[in-house]
């Protein structure tokens, strides 16, 4: 059988890539199509796929057999009455969330719930400051105050430009043999910066930009691109977040690694970190050492708002 992942799924037919960089168009071997969880598709761009080739009268297509466990994977449910879950992509490297002060304003509760997210699917994370060139020096400090929060939670920031080329070698460097996805608002940047990154991508990403504006009730696939540098991306047209994902109150708190840190010297240790007594994480609030945008962030999360964070999540 040939190995390969895919690349491009359109829910009938995948685009799938081999090592020697052939790409096969591929159909699901029947049993995937009825076995399948109802309203979820079998295969994701990103799936490791094993197939057979098929021979037929004027086309050789490849018949998938195996999918592979995935790594990790992530889900659009619509927000209309079905509920139906779609599988987005599957086993991504890196999630790479495009930030700016303004033009326009990302606000920390939205880092936060992406934040949240990528933890809940294990999915490591850079937080990138675009548009550096246009700050002033008030708006540098307060990019600089962002970067030191998380930098000490341990997340990965990088202030960029997309326009000057600052730091793009640097991104180019964390992105290497990775399979990567671009989020953040619309008009943060993301297409600059892809553009950046390899020229010849330009007219891809323009494309599928112009169909997601002519078709806003047609569904929008998910599509990767290899870049000459050796890292792979994922074009999710229309989604600027994560899916999301049902996370118990309970557990919430361990998405917060600042929070999941001190949580053991909570005095009971199913502490929400609300009103309970000798909790450590609302001490470590009160010392500083969490920050309270990430408190309020905890809050906004654990009290619901549900509706409002998918609709955050899935508006274009
Ligand atoms: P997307 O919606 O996230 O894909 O955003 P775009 O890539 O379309 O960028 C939105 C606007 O911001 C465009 O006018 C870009 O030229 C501009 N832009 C993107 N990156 C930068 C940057 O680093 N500096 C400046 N000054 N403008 C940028
Ligand atoms: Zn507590």
């Amino acid at each position: 059988m040939i190995e390969g992942i895919v690349y491009k799924s359109t829910g009938s037919w995948y685009a799938v890539k081999t090592k020697d960089n052939l790409t096969y168009s591929c159909r699901l071997k029947g049993k995937f199509r009825l076995k399948g969880i109802k309203n979820t598709n079998p295969v994701a761009v990103g799936d490791k796929v094993k197939f057979k080739l098929e021979e037929t009268a004027d086309e050789t297509i490849g018949v998938i057999q195996e999918i592979a466990p995935r790594h990790n994977y992530i889900i659009r449910k619509s927000v209309n009455l079905s509920k139906q879950t779609h599988i987005i992509a599957a086993n991504i490297d890196l999630a790479l969330l495009v930030i700016t002060l303004n033009n326009p304003p990302t606000f920390t509760t939205f880092i936060d719930r992406f934040l949240v997210t990528a933890e809940a699917y294990h999915i490591p994370v850079i937080l990138l400051f675009n548009k550096v060139d246009t700050y002033s020096e008030t708006e540098k400090d307060e990019i600089r105050y962002l970067m030191a929060l998380y930098r000490e939670i341990g997340y990965t920031c990088m202030p960029i430009s997309a326009k000057t080329g600052f730091n793009v070698d640097k991104l180019k460097l964390a992105m290497k043999d990775k399979t990567c996805l671009f989020s953040g608002h619309s008009g943060v940047g993301k297409s600059t910066i892809i553009n950046n990154l390899d020229a010849d991508l330009t007219l891809k990403t323009a494309e599928i930009s112009q169909q997601h504006l002519q078709g806003q009730h047609t569904t929008t696939f998910a599509e990767m691109y290899d870049l000459p540098f050796g890292a792979r991306i994922i074009d999710t047209p229309g989604i600027k977040g994560f899916g999301i994902v049902e996370i118990e109150k309970q557990e919430l708190g361990n998405y917060f690694p600042e929070f999941f840190n001190k949580k053991q010297d909570c005095k009971f240790n199913n502490c929400l970190h609300l009103n309970e007594p000798k909790c450590a994480v609302k001490d470590a609030l009160e010392n500083d050492e969490i920050a309270w945008s990430r408190y309020k962030s905890y809050l906004q999360i654990l009290e619901g708002e549900e509706e409002n964070y998918r609709t955050d999540i899935y508006k274009n």
